[in-house]
């Protein structure tokens, strides 16, 4: 079956592969060059939080975040790069005064918790100091054992080269496909068939669905004085910000969220808040240095939910917002089941060769 994957972003790239492992033949088009990194997936922080998000979104990304929780592990193991990756728990915490929203946090996750029918314990009340030293001064806080980072440029570049390495793949680069419909992609003019199309083009799929931009900004630190290996939420009446501590002493700190398809520089007021945040955090970020600063904008629909959709001859994922990362290996993973029913249906005992 000759399957056409368009969008290389954590999507299309997680699909193309799985797709592949599958023994499918596949084309993969992506509308950047070789090697460029324009895609929202490169920015993202990597952060793997089905629980904690949970406080701003609906139970089924806790659902899906968890089904990806369990698939990780096991792909990352499949790849011939590794990728970085910690699953040890996350920890969400306040400011003194600020504990009131900490609470808040709480009562709101066990409340959709419970929606779950949930009864285990996945939140622990404890005190910052129990786990990161360092951060002892902020006090009480909430520790989540399930969840975890993995390295989101990492993954696309293992993913990408393995993809280029495997025998029924084609990766098209700088091809920018002008219309994306049943069995059918328009590229350059001409309209080529396939068996299956598969559209993970992000915000690229604007004059398809409802999509809206959601700008984030996210800033790399080196910290020498800083050493913290959970990951650290701070909640704050006016911003949530996370530090995502990764190897060598580097923290991600993020991220904003603005409603604009504004693609411009990290922002003065961004980076104050950002800043501020982490060294209200840590004294230590006071000396550290800015190495990088990430601008991009997440493909959002009306309910901020993902959307996967299968009808005959195309498949869509698209609508992963801010949990693109999360989500991916989960909603890959149903991409995949509602295609080969939709396609068993379709040609019922006739056989295609993979
Ligand atoms: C600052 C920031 C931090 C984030 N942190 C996290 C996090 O910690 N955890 C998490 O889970 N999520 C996070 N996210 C969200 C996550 O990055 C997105 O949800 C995810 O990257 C969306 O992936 P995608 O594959 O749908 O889209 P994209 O990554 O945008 O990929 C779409 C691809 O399609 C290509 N394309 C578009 N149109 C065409 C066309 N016509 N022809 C060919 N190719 C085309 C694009 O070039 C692109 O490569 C963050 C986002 C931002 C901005």
């Amino acid at each position: 079956m000759k399957l056409a994957v368009i969008g290389a972003g954590v999507a299309g790239r997680l699909l193309a592969w799985r797709l592949a492992k599958s023994g499918y033949t596949v084309e993969l088009f992506e509308k950047q060059e070789k090697g460029e990194q324009n895609a929202c997936s490169f920015a993202a922080a990597g952060i793997l939080s089905p629980l904690a998000e949970l406080e701003m979104a609906e139970l089924d990304i806790f659902t899906l975040g968890n089904r990806s929780m369990q698939l990780y592990p096991q792909w990352l193991k499949q790849l011939s790069t590794p990728v970085f990756y910690r699953q040890i728990g996350s920890l969400v915490t306040a400011h003194g005064t600020d504990k009131v929203e900490l609470d808040h946090f709480y009562r709101v996750v066990q409340r959709k918790l419970g929606a779950d029918g949930s009864s285990q314990p996945l939140v622990e009340k404890i005190n910052v100091g129990d786990k990161e030293v360092d951060l002892s001064h902020l006090g009480d806080c909430l520790f989540i054992p399930s969840e975890g980072q993995v390295d989101p440029v990492g993954l696309m570049k293992s993913v990408i080269h393995d993809l280029e390495l495997a025998d029924k793949v084609t990766v098209h680069y700088g091809q920018n496909i002008a219309a994306v419909t049943q069995n059918q992609i328009e590229i350059a003019g001409k309209q080529k068939d396939f068996d299956w199309v598969f559209d993970c083009r992000g915000l690229g799929a604007k004059n398809d669905l409802p999509l809206r931009a959601v700008r984030g900004e996210l800033l790399w630190l080196k910290a020498p004085d800083v050493e913290i290996k959970h990951l650290t939420r701070l909640i704050h009446p006016r911003y949530r910000i996370y530090v995502v501590p990764r190897p060598d002493n580097v923290y991600l700190i993020g991220a904003t969220e603005i409603e604009s398809e504004d693609y411009s520089p990290v922002s003065v007021r961004s980076s104050l808040e950002l800043l501020s945040a982490a060294y209200s955090v840590h004294r230590g970020f006071g000396e550290a240095r800015i190495i990088h600063n990430v601008v991009n904008c997440r493909p959002a629909l009306p309910n901020n939910l993902p959307l996967v959709q299968t009808d005959n001859g195309l498949t869509t994922i698209n609508g992963l917002y801010r949990h693109g990362i999360l989500l991916a290996p989960a909603v890959v993973e149903q991409a995949i089941n509602t295609f080969e029913q939709a396609a068993n249906k379709e040609i019922g005992n006739v056989q295609y060769a993979n």
